[in-house]
């Protein structure tokens, strides 16, 4: 009796020990596997750039209006809009700053840091690609609309530029702009696809005005975040 007893609690236990371990095995190759699967799909890197900031304020009007805060404004809410589909976003600045360390003179050479180190950022982050934001402004008021720039040998910025334009020029009122070739310092010299979005006018009054409002933000950052989502 006590044999067959006997028996088969040992043979229950080794059976609960290995069910407990191939578990455990299962569990690890599971997360595993998960792990590779989301990667594939959801490692995209973007890096945002919100243009000019610290001493530099980009475009300014009578009223006081810096471009530096608009294109910032701007580039939180499309990261805030990506962030859902498990694209990583960085910022070349999250803050009111510049890269130009103190005593540094000259306009261009102070330009020229600034531009290197937000370049240098997104060739560290191995960004898939690389977003400029910025304001246009022009001497008279009758310009508006946005605008999205590739460097003219660049393919993949093209496609890229194509993509977030289509989405800009769908919201209401919007000038129907195409995305133009360019040959700006950071386009050009960016090792991904590279684009600059100027997204819209400071210098003409009625879009200066929606330009500050964040409902409108909210319309182009959408845009934005939709033409880089495509692009993937
Ligand atoms: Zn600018």
């Amino acid at each position: 009796m006590r044999q067959p007893v006997s028996i088969p609690g040992k043979r229950t236990a080794i059976l609960l020990i290995l069910g407990v371990m191939s578990m455990l095995v299962c569990s690890v190759l599971w997360q595993g596997s998960t792990a590779v699967i989301s990667h594939s799909e959801e490692g995209h890197i973007v890096m945002l750039d919100p243009g000019h900031g610290g001493y530099d304020p980009g475009a300014i009007t009578s009223q006081g209006i810096y471009e530096k805060s608009i294109n910032l404004q701007i580039a939180q809410k499309v990261k805030e809009m990506l962030k859902p589909s498990g694209i990583e976003v960085f910022l070349t600045r999250e803050e009111d700053i510049d890269y130009v360390p103190n005593g540094v003179e000259g306009r261009n050479v102070k330009k020229q840091i600034d531009l290197n180190h937000r370049i240098d950022s997104s060739n560290e982050a191995k960004a898939d690609v690389f977003v400029s934001l910025h304001v246009n402004a022009t001497a008279t008021g009758q310009n508006s609309g946005a605008e999205t720039f590739y460097h003219y040998k660049a393919e993949s910025g093209k496609r890229l530029a194509v993509l977030i334009q289509q989405e800009l020029i769908k919201i209401p009122g919007m000038n129907r702009r195409s995305a133009k070739p360019g040959d700006f310092y950071v386009i050009k010299n960016t090792s991904m696809p590279a684009v600059i979005v100027e997204v819209g006018y400071l210098s003409n009054p009625k879009e200066q005005k929606k330009l500050q409002q964040s409902w409108y933000q909210e319309q182009l950052s959408r845009a934005i975040a939709k033409g880089i989502a495509n692009y993937f």
